[in-house]
């Protein structure tokens, strides 16, 4: 007698080399099989194109030591089963779900056809800008390359064209635009902010602002008094705006209490706290508390010397990356695309456009169409599409696709794998 051996849809089954790791999305459960050359081959077999998760097996191969206890698995995690042949007239039919959409956008054809058209726009999705600049405001640390953070980035004093971000905002009319975030040495002393909130104030999509602590002590009145004209020009739209306010340690000492001007805005305010070790993270702790802190986030920052910090804080282990439970259309996403940078795009003061501030820079806005820029990062970027089977030592493991995308910390830390299931040699 001989079974259809099927797996089903829902099912994500990597296989490398002589191991094979099966992940049901629905339940989060995984079954795991490490050097077996029997199985690896039979699953090798039952996910080729035209056998589409279902192959015949006969019953000497059901009850054989090799695959008894795999199949026993495989039906006790809801991941598929074995059909009696002789119940079905031929072979049972499985479709199994695949980025089509995804996949024919990024075909040679359909990006050359897309660069005359408009289609290649709706990849975008953020855009930040960075207004100006002050080398005289530089941080003592580059915290912008591992998360969007308020920095001076460029080594002159500059302010970004308020013509090249209206051009730009005008042709990403037909985008799929859905954040705008606002970042500088200091937001507020750019020349041209109230014509920028006016400009940007009745696109309904969200408004990120960003300030640092640190500025705020040196503010006059005529600073508070420049926020308040801002928020004014804001008006009724407070809503789609929010403060991203960041604190490193120093700034949690700071005696000035200007808490209760920023809730007094009306626009809500998230804590931003930049953490790079233990002791950092006990004082944020207790600044909330004391504060009463209600919206945060924790920034962690890797400064060459914390790396014990992020290996226990940071590093994932096996139940971590299990336990995110990514849905298939997560897994299906990471395997073309990097979810973390795919349609964003960062401005700096100088108009230097580029996708990942650790990455080569796109091109210049002024000088070239959005549409361009985007074809760019989509055709010779290595940002969007940034994903893990590209790199090592990820593209040989079992959790390549379970794992979220490489985010900027793989780039600050100089090592892809920011886990404890493959440890990499410097870790000796
Ligand atoms: S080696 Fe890479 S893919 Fe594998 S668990 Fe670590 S980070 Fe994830």
């Amino acid at each position: 007698m001989n079974y259809w051996f099927y797996i089903d849809p829902f099912v994500h089954i990597a296989i490398k080399n002589e191991s094979v790791l099966l992940f049901n999305t629905l339940n989060g459960k995984c079954l795991k099989v490490l050097n077996n050359q029997e199985i690896a081959a039979k699953m090798k077999e039952l996910t080729s194109y035209s056998n589409s998760y279902v192959i015949k097996i006969s019953e000497k191969e059901r009850d054989s030591s090799i695959f008894k206890e795999f199949f026993n698995g495989i039906r006790n995690h809801f991941m598929g089963g074995l059909l009696n042949e002789d119940w079905y007239s031929g072979k049972p039919v499985q479709i199994i779900p695949e980025m089509k959409i995804m996949e024919s956008f990024f075909s040679p054809n359909s990006l050359s056809r897309n660069r005359t058209g408009t289609d290649i726009l709706k990849k975008l999705i953020e855009i930040s800008f960075y207004l100006n600049s002050d080398p005289s405001q530089k941080d003592r640390y580059e915290y912008y390359r591992q998360f969007l953070y308020p920095a001076s980035i460029i080594d002159s004093i500059a302010e970004l064209d308020l013509n090249n971000i209206k051009d730009l905002l005008t042709e990403a009319k037909n985008s799929n635009l859905l954040r705008l975030n606002i970042l500088g040495a200091d937001i507020f002393r750019y020349s041209h902010i109230n014509e920028l909130i006016q400009l940007i104030n009745d696109i309904k999509i969200e408004k990120n602002l960003y300030l640092k602590y640190s500025l705020l002590p040196d503010y006059n009145e005529e600073f508070f008094k420049r926020i308040n004209d801002t928020m004014n020009r804001i008006g009724e739209k407070k809503e789609f705006y929010k403060f991203n306010l960041f604190f490193t340690r120093d700034d949690l000492f700071s005696s000035k209490n200007i808490f209760s001007f920023f809730y007094n805005l009306g626009i809500t305010t998230k804590f931003c706290f930049i953490i790079k070790d233990e002791e950092d993270f006990i004082k944020v702790e207790k600044f909330i508390e004391k504060n009463e802190v209600s919206e945060y986030e924790f920034f962690p920052y890797f400064n060459g010397e914390n790396i014990e910090f992020f290996k226990h804080n940071i590093f994932l282990d096996e139940n971590e990356v299990l336990g995110s439970k990514p849905s298939l259309s997560e897994i299906l996403k990471r395997k073309r695309i990097n979810e973390i940078k795919f349609g964003k795009l960062i401005v700096l003061s100088n108009g230097a456009v580029y996708a990942d501030l650790n990455k080569i820079k796109l091109g210049t806005l002024g000088s070239e169409s959005l549409k361009n820029l985007i074809y760019k990062e989509i055709t010779d970027g290595n940002s969007w599409r940034e994903t893990r089977s590209k790199l090592e030592p990820c593209k040989d493991c079992l959790y390549e696709l379970i794992c979220p995308s490489p985010s900027f910390y793989e780039n600050a830390l100089n090592r892809n794998n920011i886990c404890h299931i493959i440890t990499s040699d410097k870790e000796g």
